[in-house]
């Protein structure tokens, strides 16, 4: 039975109706805000690629994530830049490294919000690599103990969940094994299980933490982008070694990853909004080509569609802020206004 007894546009009347047979919805319970943790007091350095987003002090990161908390937003994902680097990334695990100090401020000053940290090494390596380089070459075995510590050094600092990032072979397992033997075995690992070798962290290395390779490059250990069958196989084996939630990274050039991992596993699935994706929207806006807040709604809401169950994003804040006014505005309607005119009357 087709046209006339279906019109689908009947659906599409007014935002009503198109709001209560919407397939998925996008709040500010679905954002996780990325923050990059710096020395000092009183910094608040604007990121250029990343307008609106900031290096932070723990005095000035602790403002900002009451301020995400106050917008509904559940959770930070915390980065460090340290004051200094060393061949063994040795910063990455020390008691008072800035994450660490970070998250403890944090957990003090705003209890209610979730506290994720990304467990690498790449920030705190002079090279910029993810873990222990032998040969020009990253090597797998030796670098899990380094992630392992990393981790097991968050986890005693306060972090609600840690974040492995660096794409080694058996990362998952080697850090719950460490934290179930310190007795974190209820500390969940949010897996960076399907992170491709993408061109669109580059604002995130370049200006957000410094800390771009100094030769060589990652495609060793993170994924060929060309592949969707090996990212089935990277999060199925995080699965089985015991990852809690599953991610990919990016985001918009990749959904149908995105789709395919939900599909496939019915697994809690984070994805990462990266830099590169917030630089163009940003760009395109900036240049009167694109409207920044639109196009931003548009690219959450379909990351939402093909599969995330929530979204690490550099636009957490400024989103929040739209659909809570978009929330207001819709709540207003429906108190103050009589219904809108009926099909019949619509042309
Ligand atoms: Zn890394």
């Amino acid at each position: 039975m087709g046209f006339p007894a279906q019109r689908l546009r009947r659906l599409r009347t007014n935002e009503s109706i198109r709001g209560l047979v919407r397939e998925n919805h996008l709040s500010a319970g679905n954002f996780v805000l990325p923050l990059f943790a710096v020395p000092g007091s009183k910094v608040r350095r604007e990121i250029a690629a990343l307008p609106g987003n900031y290096q932070l002090s723990i005095d000035c990161l602790v403002e900002e994530a009451v301020e995400a908390r106050a917008l509904g937003i559940p959770a930070i994902l915390l980065f460090g830049v340290p004051q200094a680097r060393d061949e063994l990334g040795s910063g990455s695990y020390a008691e008072d490294g800035i994450v660490q100090e970070a998250v403890r401020a944090v957990k003090h000053a705003v209890p209610g919000i979730l506290v994720i940290t990304d467990v690498c090494a790449c920030e705190y390596m002079t090279n910029g690599h993810c873990g222990i380089m032998k040969d020009g070459y990253l090597d797998n075995d030796l670098s899990l103990d380094l992630m392992s510590k990393i981790a097991l050094s968050h986890a005693e600092a306060g972090s609600d969940m840690v974040a492995p990032a660096a794409m080694l072979d058996g990362q998952i397992q080697a850090i719950r094994k460490t934290l179930d033997a310190h007795g974190f075995h209820n500390l969940p690992i949010m897996a960076y299980s399907a992170k491709f070798a993408s061109s669109l962290y580059d604002p995130f290395f370049k200006e957000g933490t410094q800390s771009v390779v100094s030769f060589g490059d990652k495609r060793t250990h993170q994924m060929d982008f060309f592949n969707s069958d090996e990212a089935m196989r990277e999060i199925a084996l995080d699965i089985e070694e015991g990852a809690d939630i599953v991610m990919v990274k990016p985001a918009l050039f990749y959904l149908d990853i995105v789709y395919r991992a939900k599909q496939e596993f019915q697994m809690p699935l984070a994805v990462y909004d990266v830099s590169g994706e917030y630089a163009m929207i940003d760009a395109a806006a900036r240049m009167g080509r694109l409207d920044r807040d639109a196009i931003m709604l548009e690219a959450l809401s379909c990351m939402k569609r093909a599969g995330a169950d929530f979204i690490i994003t550099y636009f957490a804040k400024r989103a929040a802020e739209l659909l809570r006014s978009h929330e207001q505005l819709a709540s207003s309607h429906v108190e103050d206004k009589a219904p809108e005119p009926r099909l019949a009357t619509v042309r």
